[in-house]
């Protein structure tokens, strides 16, 4: 037997940080001048650079008002004190997600409320919303997962029925769209963005993003990201040090344009893996069901491979999510991970299963979609510069894997 031989081929992580510094000309020139330009100006709380990054994002995101954030945690706290959210308060939010949505509710003192997500576009469906609803339920939080917007028609109208409050956790989507058109963050009372390093828009550290169309809101949420005080030191409000670091946000002013021409590399990529995959003839795109009002699937799909159903609108792709049916995810992981193919399980645990809300009473079985994505979901590398070359190599080794 010969001992285990390297891969002829370079590895493929889920995400390379470093790879845009090289495949865009320029970019890491701008970077550095950004640097330079904040290094010198001796401003590095608030100031321009926060000023003019905040204008442009909001412009991006078409509303009229965006507040810079320490990270996108704080974006979504931050949204949740403005609207005077806590103790008493239920808060709805999909049971599959980043912890932050959850978390965040949990801080103010109120409940979040589960609920179960629609098992074809993997976002909280409207009927489950609805069987979820509590007499003190105030507002509620969709995420657009993965990049692809929650299906905001019936969400909207749901919340617009029992007067809720809509907080957008578009951490994971700057830039989606609706069929309509409308962009992520713009059609709640509020919208939550994150600039971690690994989303779609990365800063070089922490930072995040609140908009807007509500200016008394807006301004609300100003005065909370700086402790509270307006003026200084003269407090009617309780709030934290919420900010966006000037240098992140001249940071991000340099990435932001670039942003357009990413999507659309990922877009690409995800359609050359989709064609490839149904090539295959093990896999099919999931079925979309927030329309229906019922959350039962017509139709159980059984293809070995479930691929991400054809979206609604503008998806960004922030992760590009497999289902493995079967059984057979952690060892078809494996198997990708020893030909060097990173992936990533989004999510391995629900929310009502988390022991940090066990007092809720949540049990296995209660949100059986989101349960069984949570068993079956592996995400493959998308980023932006990967090569037609890389994708092919990591949709064969699927395929190989899984039949
Ligand atoms: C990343 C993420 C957050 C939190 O953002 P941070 O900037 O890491 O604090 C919140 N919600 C979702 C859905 C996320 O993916």
């Amino acid at each position: 037997m010969t001992p285990l031989s390297p891969s002829p081929h370079a590895a493929i992580p889920l995400l390379d940080l470093k790879r845009p510094l090289g495949q865009t000309p320029g970019l890491a020139h701008a970077l550095t001048q950004a640097f330079a330009r904040v290094l010198h100006s001796g401003q590095y709380i608030m100031g321009p650079e926060v000023a003019a990054f905040e204008a442009e994002a909001a412009a991006y995101c078409g509303v009229p008002h965006a507040i810079g954030t320490s990270s996108g945690t704080d974006a979504l706290l931050l949204a949740l004190m403005a609207h005077d959210i806590g103790p008493g308060d239920d808060v709805l939010c999909p049971t599959y997600t980043f912890f932050a949505t959850a978390g965040t509710i949990r801080r103010t003192g109120a409940r979040p409320i589960f609920v179960d997500i629609c098992p074809g576009c993997y976002n909280m469906h409207p009927e489950a919303c609805a069987q979820a609803i509590t007499p003190n339920t105030r507002a509620i939080m969709p995420v657009h997962l993965f990049g692809q917007t929650a299906h905001m028609t019936l969400l909207q109208a749901f919340a617009k029925r029992h007067a809720l409050i809509v907080i957008e956790d578009a951490a994971q989507a700057m830039g989606a769209e609706t069929k309509d058109k409308e962009r992520a963050g713009s059609m709640g009372d509020a919208g939550c963005f994150s600039f971690f390093p690994s989303k779609n828009l990365g800063a070089l550290g922490d930072a995040g993003l609140v908009t807007t169309h509500d200016a008394a809101l807006a301004e609300r949420m100003r005065v909370l990201r700086v402790h509270g005080g307006a003026p200084k030191y003269y407090h009617s409000m309780i709030g934290g040090n919420f900010r966006i670091d000037a240098l992140q946000a001249a940071l991000l002013r340099v990435k932001l344009p670039y942003l357009d021409a990413a999507t659309e590399a990922r877009a690409t990529h995800a359609a050359q893996y989709q064609a490839l995959f149904e090539a295959s003839g093990l896999a099919q795109a999931q079925t979309c069901i927030c329309d229906q009002t019922t959350t039962q699937a017509a139709s159980p799909e059984q293809t070995p491979l479930g691929l991400p159903n054809n979206p609604r609108g503008r998806h960004i792709y922030n992760q590009y999510t497999v289902r493995v049916r079967h059984g057979a995810r952690d060892r078809v992981r494996a198997t990708l991970g020893a030909q060097g193919i990173g992936t990533e399980i989004y999510y391995p645990v629900p929310m009502h299963l988390q022991p940090c809300f066990a007092s809720a009473g949540g049990r296995a079985g209660d949100m059986p979609h989101a349960e069984a994505a949570a068993q079956q979901s592996m995400a493959l590398p998308i980023f932006p510069e990967l090569s037609t070359d890389d994708i092919e190599r990591v949709a064969y080794a699927v395929i190989k894997a899984c039949a």
